[in-house]
């Protein structure tokens, strides 16, 4: 018996990865704006970073706030893809090898376009 993905479990995992966008892309929009007012707060004062303790506070929060949004870049860039996968009907086929993905490993990572043998090899 092949473990392919099923269509019931194609649109199970649809809704779920359309969900995981719409956060992402909330979570995105929340960062954008938190780094609109870190750049604000740094135009008000008369930021130096170097002796203004509170400037540095503001370095240190738009550093975490861009790899934060880098992160949700990244991962909303995985779910349009994994989307994307579904479309074209290749969901749930290594991207690498052309073997299926275990669906244990989609159940974990829906996201994953690599089976757990090519994701070792590749990804270290
Ligand atoms: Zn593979």
């Amino acid at each position: 018996m092949s473990a392919g993905v099923s269509p019931h479990d194609r649109s199970r995992v649809r809704s779920l990865l359309n969900e995981e966008k719409a956060d992402l892309e909330r979570s995105i929009r929340g960062t954008r704006s938190e780094l609109e007012a870190v750049l604000e707060a740094r135009a008000d004062g008369s930021a130096d970073d170097e002796h203004d303790p509170e400037g540095s506070t503001l370095s240190t929060d738009w550093s975490r706030l861009q790899g934060l949004r880098r992160s949700f870049a990244e991962r909303l860039g995985e779910t349009e893809e994994a989307i994307a996968r579904l479309d074209a009907g290749t969901y749930g086929t290594c991207a690498h090898c052309g073997r299926k993905i275990a669906a244990a490993r989609l159940e974990a990572r829906p996201v994953a376009a690599l089976c757990i043998d090519c994701a070792r090899e590749l990804q270290g």
